[in-house]
C-alpha cells in the first residue's frame, strides 16, 4: 500500500500512548477510530484528547479549530467495526506477548486484507508479535514516545517478516503526520534510543553501587558538564525504578545493586515519593553545578557510543538514525555518534579497553565494527571520517542544519534543532560557519535562514553546559556570526517564532529581517548575568541607536515583532498567511538583483558604519566607479531604454 492510499486508521488502546496518537493522527486529517475494552476507558481517552486539544489551541499550535479535529475522530469496543475499513491499524494495548498475540490474530480476521498492522510496543519483540498474524509481512514496529502529541520521534521497526513495502509506507505515514521516522532495521531489545540509552543509567548505577561516585556527582556533571537534560538518576526516580529494572531483568542483564536495593525497599521514584531523591520527606533533586566534582563522564558516554556502534555494525540502525533518535527521543543535546566524532573514537576505545581489562566486565568489551573504524583510522572529526565523513572541502552534508541552492541561486538554510527550538549550538554555528566559507559564491545570488519546526527561528545559545566553562574558552567569540555578515551576497532572516539571544545575533548578522506577527525579539542574556556575546550590544546600537538597544540588553525583555517593525529591528511584521508571499517578493528582488552591485553596496554600507562620513563616501565612490566597468551595468541601462526586466549575470 501506498502512503496516498491511507485514510482510516484505527488505534487500539485508549490509555496513555493510544489517546495520543489518535489525536497526532486526527490532527494530520486522517479519520481515527479509538479502540479500548470498556466504555470507561474510551471516554478517558477522548477527554484527554479534548483537554489536549484545547491546551494547544491556547498556545495557538493548532492547525485546526479543536472541534474539527474531534469530528475526525470515532470511538468504540468493538474491534471489529474499529478495523472493518481501515488502511493502517496502531496497536496501543498493554505490553503482554499473549494479549498483543491475540489482537494480531483478531486483526487478521476482521481489518481488510492489506491493512498495514502496526504496534506501538516499546519492549517486546516484533517477530514475536507478528507470528500470530495471518500475513506477518504487513505487521511492523511503530514506536512512538511519551507523550505523543510532544514527542517528535518515531521508531519504524522491522520485524523478521516485515516487508519493505510496508515498514516504508509507515515511514510514509510518520512523516506525514509531521514526526520524524528512523529505521531500526532489525528487531534488537530496546529497538535504538532505549538500547543506546541503558548504559546511561546503567553506567552510572554501577559507579554508584561501587563507591566511584556519588548519585548528585553523576546527575550534575552529566547535566551541567555533558548538557544532558536530566541526570540519570533524575531520570531513573521520574521514568520509575521498577521500570528499567524490569526492562534489564527481561534482557537478562545484571542488576546493579543500588537499583536493587530500591526495588527491594520498594522506593521507586517520584511516583512512591521517593527513589535516589526524597520528594516527600526531603528536597527532591536538589544536586548543584559544583556536585560534579571529578565523575567519569567518558566512561558513561564512551558505553552508549559502544552500544551505538553495535546497532551501526548490526546494519540495525545508520549514524544518522543513531542520533537523530537520541536528539528527538531522549532529548540528547547532540547525537552520540557525531559527539565521539568530536571526542575521537581512538579516545572512546582505549576507554573501553582499559575499563575492560581492568575489571573484567563484559559491558566494556567494545563493538567490533568501533575497533574497525579506529583500525582504518577513522577516529572522526579530526581524521575526517569517523561514524561520518567529514568534507573538509567544500560543503557537506550537515548534522543540524539542512541546506539547498535553488534554480533561483536562493542558498536555503534552515537551523534543524526543533527539538530545542534551534538554539545555536557549536557545532551547529561550525556548520553555518564552514557551510558559508565553503560554498561557491558563483552559485548563490542571495542566502535565507529559518528555523526548523513551527516555534521558533532560535530561541539562543545552548546554554546547557554553561556552568562549567572555563571564562577564557569563551571570551574567544565564534567567527561565525561575522562569516555571516561578511558573506559577499545578499543574507535574508525568515523569523517566525522566537528570535532570542544568539538567535537574535545571528538575525542582526543578517543584512535584513522578514518576520510573523508573532514572532518576538530579546536579548535575555542579562537574566543569566551574561551580555551578548555575538556581537548583540554592538549591532543593536549600530541598529536602534542607544535608547532603543539598551532597553533590549538592560532589560532583557521581549520585543513583540510590530514593535520590533516599528524599532527598525525587522524590515516587515507580517500575518502569518501573508509571511510566504513577502519573503518571496524580498527573495526575488535580490535573487535577480545584479551580483556585483549588491556585493558592493553590502560591503560600502558596512564597512561605511564605522567610517567617517568622508571616508564613506570615498569607498561608495571607488565601489560606484568599480561598477561602471561591469556586463550587468551594460545590461541593466539597455534593458532600461528597452523598457524590459534586466538578467544580470553577475559579470
Ligand atoms: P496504558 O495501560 O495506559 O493503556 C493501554 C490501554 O489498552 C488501556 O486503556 C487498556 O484498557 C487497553 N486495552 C487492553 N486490552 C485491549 C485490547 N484488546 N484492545 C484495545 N485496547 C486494549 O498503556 P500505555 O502506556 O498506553 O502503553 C500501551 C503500549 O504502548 C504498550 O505496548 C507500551 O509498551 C507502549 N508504549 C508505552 C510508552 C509509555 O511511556 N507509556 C511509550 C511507548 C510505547
Amino acid at each position: 500500500m501506498d502512503v496516498d492510499e491511507i485514510e482510516r486508521v484505527a488505534v487500539l488502546g485508549a490509555g496513555n500512548m493510544g489517546h495520543g496518537i489518535t489525536e497526532v493522527v486526527a490532527m494530520a486529517g486522517y479519520q481515527v477510530t479509538m479502540r479500548d475494552i470498556k466504555d470507561e476507558f474510551v471516554e478517558d481517552g477522548y477527554e484527554s484528547i479534548q483537554w489536549s486539544l484545547e491546551k494547544l489551541a491556547e498556545k495557538d499550535r493548532l492547525d485546526d479549530a479543536p472541534e474539527d479535529v474531534l469530528a475526525r475522530i470515532d470511538t468504540t469496543t468493538d474491534l471489529e467495526e474499529a478495523v472493518a475499513d481501515v488502511d493502517l491499524v496502531v496497536e496501543a494495548a498493554p505490553e503482554q506477548m499473549e494479549l498483543k498475540h491475540d489482537i494480531f490474530s483478531d486483526l487478521s480476521e476482521y481489518a481488510p486484507e492489506d491493512a498495514i498492522l502496526a504496534t506501538n510496543t516499546s519492549s517486546l519483540s516484533i517477530s514475536e508479535i507478528q507470528s500470530a498474524a495471518d500475513d506477518p509481512s504487513r505487521v511492523v514496529g511503530m514506536h512512538f514516545f511519551n507523550p505523543p502529541v510532544k514527542m517528535d520521534l518515531v521508531e519504524v521497526i522491522y520485524g523478521e517478516d516485515t516487508d519493505d513495502e510496508t515498514a516504508e509506507t509507515t515511514y510514509a505515514f510518520v512523516e506525514s503526520i509531521g514526526k520524524t521516522p528512523i529505521y531500526v532495521r532489525k528487531d534488537v531489545n530496546g529497538f535504538v534510543v532505549n538500547s543506546v540509552l541503558g548504559p546511561f543509567m546503567d553506567e552510572a548505577a554501577w559507579m554508584v553501587s561501587n563507591d566511584e561516585a556519588t548519585i548528585r556527582e553523576a546527575d550534575a556533571a552529566m547535566v551541567h558538564e555533558r548538557g544532558y537534560p536530566m541526570g540519570p538518576f533524575e531520570l531513573g526516580d521520574l521514568t520509575g525504578i521498577d521500570v528499567g529494572y524490569h526492562v534489564r531483568k527481561e534482557a537478562g542483564k545484571e542488576i546493579p545493586p543500588i537499583i536493587q536495593e530500591k526495588v527491594d525497599a520498594e522506593e521507586l521514584g517520584r511516583k512512591t515519593g521517593k527513589g535516589y531523591y526524597d520528594y516527600e520527606d526531603g528536597p527532591g533533586v536538589d544536586y548543584e553545578p559544583d556536585d560534579a566534582g571529578s565523575f567519569d563522564t567518558l566512561r558513561v558516554e564512551a558505553r552508549m557510543v559502544n552500544e551505538a556502534a553495535k546497532l551501526i555494525g548490526n546494519d540495525v540502525a545508520t549514524p544518522d538514525a543513531v542520533d537523530t533518535g537520541m536528539r528527538l527521543g531522549a532529548g540528547f543535546p547532540e547525537g552520540p555518534c557525531a559527539r565521539a566524532d568530536e571526542l575521537g573514537l581512538d579516545v572512546i576505545l582505549e576507554k573501553l579497553e582499559d575499563l575492560h581489562e581492568e575489571t573484567g566486565k563484559d559491558r566494556f568489551e567494545p563493538a567490533d565494527y568501533l575497533e574497525a573504524l579506529v583500525a582504518d583510522g577513522k577516529t572522526g572529526k579530526d581524521a575526517g571520517e569517523g561514524f561520518y565523513e567529514y568534507d573538509t572541502e567544500g560543503v557537506g552534508s550537515y548534522q543540524y542544519l539542512n541546506f539547498a541552492v535553488t534554480d533561483a541561486g536562493v542558498l536555503e538554510v534552515e537551523l534543524d534543532r526543533p527539538e530545542r527550538m534551534n538554539a545555536l549550538s557549536e557545532s551547529l554555528l561550525e556548520e553555518i560557519d564552514h557551510l558559508l566559507t565553503n560554498v561557491d559564491t558563483d552559485d548563490v545570488r542571495c542566502v535565507v535562514f529559518e528555523g526548523a519546526g513551527d516555534r521558533a527561528f532560535s530561541a539562543g545559545a545552548d546554554i546547557t553546559g554553561f556552568a562549567s566553562v572555563n571564562p577564557t574558552d569563551m571570551s574567544e567569540v565564534t567567527p561565525t556570526f561575522e562569516t555571516v555578515n561578511d558573506f559577499p551576497r545578499p543574507t535574508l532572516a525568515k523569523v517566525d517564532g522566537f528570535c532570542l539571544g544568539a538567535g537574535l545575533e545571528l538575525a542582526l548578522a543578517c543584512d535584513l529581517r522578514l518576520a510573523t506577527e508573532d514572532s518576538a525579539f530579546g536579548a535575555p542574556e542579562i537574566g543569566l548575568g551574561l551580555i551578548p556575546g555575538g556581537g548583540g550590544t554592538q549591532r543593536l546600537i549600530r541598529l536602534l541607536g542607544e535608547t532603543r538597544a539598551k532597553e533590549m540588553v538592560f532589560r532583557g525583555n521581549h520585543v513583540p515583532a510590530e514593535r520590533a517593525e516599528n524599532w527598525g529591528l525587522v524590515n516587515r511584521a507580517v500575518p502569518e498567511d501573508e509571511f510566504d508571499d513577502v519573503v518571496e517578493e524580498f527573495v526575488d528582488d535580490l535573487a535577480q538583483g545584479p551580483p556585483i552591485a549588491l556585493k558592493v553596496a553590502k560591503q560600502v554600507m558596512n564597512d561605511g558604519q564605522d567610517a567617517s562620513l568622508d571616508a564613506g563616501l570615498r569607498m561608495e565612490s571607488q565601489g560606484f566607479g568599480l561598477l561602471f566597468s561591469t556586463e550587468d551595468v551594460v545590461e541593466g541601462t539597455t534593458a532600461f531604454m528597452e523598457d524590459r526586466d534586466p538578467e544580470f549575470e553577475g559579470k
